[in-house]
């Protein structure tokens, strides 16, 4: 079997849907209008997807207001709250570039999601023509929207987790319900688990584990045949071309994220400094066997936050590489992260949404051609 390539989700939103975004959040047109740009914007993104090569495609998230908030709000500036949030939540990240984004707080019972992926998912099925993936969120993402210290009056802390990973396991079984082939959870949070950022109280928390622990009551209500279509995506995070965590050594989080029995990892790796060392790690710590499904790792082979377009020998090359270390029959390829998680996102490194999504493409048809060059190379085409 060919190497499989897959992406991890989102694209950048066009400038022509971020303005409409805008407008709609200052009440200046309606949710109706907002929706015909949005429409317009899923369109472009699955036609020219599919036009890279790429054997799966998604959407691009267009209709997200982010790849952790969708659930929660219409959009980013928090138009559309769900019911028992508030806007005042917890930092979930403090980049780099000193920029940050903030989670709605929980302020009672019960939780519910107000959107499921699924329901984007249904309008990119009538318009694609290639097979689906749709990434969610992962219910330890979420899990933050409970204040870290203390319980809300009359909703325990314990009831909210019980609610949480019912939402998060409909959330993903309505995407196989609606057709999608595959779904990836969206781990970012777990390398920001180990970096202890004094701005950002959970990050000190030594949270890894019990986010591993809560993850897998989702993940473990799924049959071996159905976990093999189920994904956990890492990465130091990608917003506004910077990132939060990326200072965190692998090998304090990768031995606990191969615990989660999902059946393949969408793994941040082009940008690393040293690859081979996050290979061999990937090498070691992923399992053959995870209650029945092996655990198929997807490289990192594509940086969605530098605009230089890697070229398809350096995609074989590092999958030639990464193929001494993790058997050829469990490695796939993928983009380091989606290449914009959040709605609004100028991509400044690229100059505009619109260049950065001229170079998206450009960058998946790499990753297709090279993915094949390597299958070729590995004898496995
Ligand atoms: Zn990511």
């Amino acid at each position: 079997m060919p190497i499989p390539t897959e992406n991890v989700g989102s694209l950048p939103r066009p400038a022509k849907l971020q303005a409409a975004i805008a407008d709609y959040d200052a009440g200046r047109i309606t949710q109706e209008e907002l929706k015909v740009v949005q429409d317009e914007a899923c369109r472009d993104s699955i036609e020219r997807m599919e036009a890279t090569g790429a054997p799966i495609i998604s959407d691009g998230e267009q209709r997200a207001s982010s790849f952790a908030t969708y659930p929660l709000a219409d959009t980013l500036a928090g138009t559309g709250l769900a019911d028992n949030l508030a806007g005042d939540g917890q930092y979930f990240a403090i980049f780099t570039d000193g920029h940050h984004r903030q989670l709605p707080r929980l302020t009672g019972g019960p939780f519910k999601y107000k959107t499921y992926a699924a329901d984007y998912l249904k309008e990119a099925v009538k318009i694609a023509h290639k097979p689906l993936k749709q990434a969610v969120i992962a219910p330890s993402m979420l899990s933050l929207l409970y204040p870290l210290d203390g319980e809300i009056e009359g909703y325990s802390r314990e009831q909210f987790l019980k609610d949480l990973v019912n939402e998060c396991e409909k959330d993903i079984r309505q995407c196989f319900e609606a057709g999608a082939e595959r779904v990836s959870i969206d781990f970012t949070e777990g390398r920001l688990a180990c970096k202890n950022d004094p701005r950002n109280p959970w990050t000190g928390r030594k949270m890894l584990d019990s986010f591993v622990e809560l993850n897998n009551r989702v993940i473990d209500r799924f049959s071996p045949e159905e976990r093999k279509n189920i994904g956990i995506h890492t990465c130091p995070g990608g917003d506004c071309d910077s990132t939060h965590s990326d200072e965190v050594d692998y090998a304090d989080m990768l031995p606990s994220m191969f615990k989660m029995n999902a059946g393949y990892f969408l793994i941040q790796l082009a940008s690393e400094k040293d690859k081979e060392y996050v290979y061999k790690l990937c090498g070691e710590h992923s399992r053959d066997d995870a209650n029945g499904v092996p655990q198929v790792c997807f490289i990192g082979v594509i940086d969605p936050l530098n605009p230089t377009v890697e070229t398809p020998e350096q995609v074989r090359d590092d999958l030639v590489t990464a193929a001494k270390y993790i058997p050829v029959e469990r490695l796939g390829s993928t983009d380091d992260c989606g290449f914009s998680p959040f709605s609004i996102d100028v991509k400044p490194k690229h100059g505009s949404p619109d260049v950065a999504r001229d170079v998206a493409f450009q960058k998946i048809e790499s990753r297709v051609k090279g993915t094949q060059m390597a299958s070729e190379e590995l004898g496995v085409a």
